[in-house]
């Protein structure tokens, strides 16, 4: 039976070796999940509510010994591991409370003896392919929707978040999921292509452009409902209105947060002229405050990269923007091991020949822009092949919403960063990806709406 290893990235250590799923498992847990599918279905709604609810209350129960799993297999400071698992409740009571609504049976027409009515049912068997940064969310965000509109999930977190994936797991069989609805799959890509090529009724997906492309084009005969979360290049616009210093403790947070390590991590800053000095000089001070180490540790702010082969490419990045002409403030290296760590990296005279303002950095290194206006922002905002969430700073409300209208990006924010409502869709343009989870739109993505026409005889 393969194995998959499971290192601490903070310290290099071998966490565990659980076993790996292949082909042949894969499609015994594809086919158990397809025989209990239509049972879990008929499960009243206010059942299913229970047992999600049961599930939030394991989370609560568990939370301390979930956020220390989450941060030795991944890199994340404790703190903001416990953050992620705290963040997760209101998400949970989003789906609790707007379920019923969102998938009710519409009666949208009587008249001349015809009933026209809309009934929303699962799609079937689904599989979520998830990402290892913010596992809890990214998982949960597909899971409770699909499993509590009657889907069976086929569940395969990152290799990099596999103990999360296995305890989100464990815990939703503990509240009442029926094992064969709900179930794990460990392995790396290989498990996740296996999975594709099984008899699915949906694909959801969180995870890198590159990952994206490569599962629309397996799944692409299948003709299925397939939703892609994947990368961004996030831009952020202080205009010369803006409070120049809370923008600069507000960004460094939003660049550095999880270790840069967030699809809405601020990856571009655009400041103007006016106050680019005194942006920049705030915004190093506060990055060079932030604690880097043991991700253990309470205080701790920056933590491990959580895949070794990233630090090569925040190297790279680095030295293009270096060699271009960019300053480097502070970080701009790796640290030698045990463990994968970049120090954070401030750069400023960038530009967009640079790696660094176009490709996805997903690591704590950022490029500062100095941009003359409005319009200058605006086209250097919209100059990427992505398109998750974009910002701007000023004080002004018209102009904001003036501004933000014309950014090509699934999410907007006004004096705000690195953000997720649950009231909200999260959803990306261009190679941000297609679909969206979240709000009542994002449970509604788990069911296909039925039309009735009924006549009375
Ligand atoms: P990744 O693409 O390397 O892996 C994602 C998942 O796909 C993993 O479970 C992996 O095992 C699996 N996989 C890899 N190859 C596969 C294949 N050929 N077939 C099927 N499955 C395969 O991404 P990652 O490193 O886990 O995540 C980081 C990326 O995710 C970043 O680009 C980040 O921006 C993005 N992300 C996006 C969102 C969002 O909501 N838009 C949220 C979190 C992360």
């Amino acid at each position: 039976m393969p194995t998959l290893k499971i290192h601490n990235p903070a310290t290099g250590a071998l966490l565990v070796e659980p076993n790996a799923d292949d082909a042949a498992s894969v499609a015994a847990k594809a086919a158990a999940a397809r025989a209990a599918q239509p049972a879990w279905a008929s499960v009243p709604l206010a059942e299913k509510l229970a047992v999600v609810q049961r599930f939030r209350a394991g989370v609560v129960a568990e939370l301390d010994a979930l956020a220390t799993t989450l941060t030795m297999e991944m890199g994340k400071p404790i703190a903001q591991a416990r953050n992620e698992l705290n963040g997760l409740l209101p998400r949970i009571d989003f789906f609790l409370e707007q379920t019923e609504a969102s998938i009710r049976d519409e009666h949208v027409f009587d008249g001349g003896g015809m009933h026209e009515q809309i009934t929303h049912i699962p799609l079937g068997v689904v599989a979520n392919i998830s990402a290892w940064n913010y596992p809890w969310f990214v998982g949960c965000n597909v899971i409770v929707p699909a499993l509590l509109t009657g889907n069976a999930v086929l569940y395969k977190p990152s290799e990099h978040a596999t103990l999360t994936g296995q305890h989100i797991t464990r815990l939703l069989h503990a509240a009442g999921v029926p094992a064969a609805v709900m179930q794990c799959l460990v392995g790396a890509g290989e498990v996740g292509s296996a999975l594709l090529a099984q008899r699915l009724d949906g694909v959801f997906f969180t995870g890198s452009h590159a990952t994206g492309v490569r599962i629309a084009q397996a799944v692409a005969p299948k003709l299925l409902k397939l939703q892609l979360e994947l990368g961004g290049k996030d831009p952020v616009y202080v205009r010369a209105d803006a409070d120049p210093l809370s923008a600069a403790e507000g960004l460094a947070d939003g660049a550095m947060y999880n270790t840069g390590q967030s699809c809405c991590s601020v990856e571009r800053i655009y400041v103007h002229e006016s106050l680019h000095d005194a942006f920049v000089e705030r915004f190093v001070a506060t990055v060079k405050g932030m604690r880097m180490g043991d991700p253990l540790q309470g205080d701790t702010y920056i933590g491990a990269v959580t895949r070794a082969p990233q630090l090569a490419v925040l190297q790279a990045q680095v030295d293009d923007a270096v060699a271009k002409g960019a300053t480097l403030h502070c970080g701009g290296r790796s640290r030698p091991g045990p463990g994968h760590w970049f120090e954070p990296t401030v750069l400023t005279g960038v530009n967009h020949t640079m790696e660094v303002m176009r490709e996805e950095s997903f690591g704590p290194i950022i490029g500062i822009q100095k941009v003359r206006g409005d319009d200058e922002a605006i086209a250097l905002m919209n100059d990427t092949r992505y398109g998750l969430t974009a910002g701007v700073y000023t004080r002004d409300e018209a102009k904001a919403r003036e501004l933000l209208a014309q950014v090509n990006a699934g999410t907007v924010y006004w004096n705000c960063c690195d953000r997720v409502s649950p009231r909200l869709p999260w959803s990306g343009h261009g190679d941000s990806g297609v679909g969206l989870t979240l709000s009542t739109y994002g449970i509604q993505a788990f069911t296909r709406p039925k039309a009735w026409h009924l006549r009375q005889p």
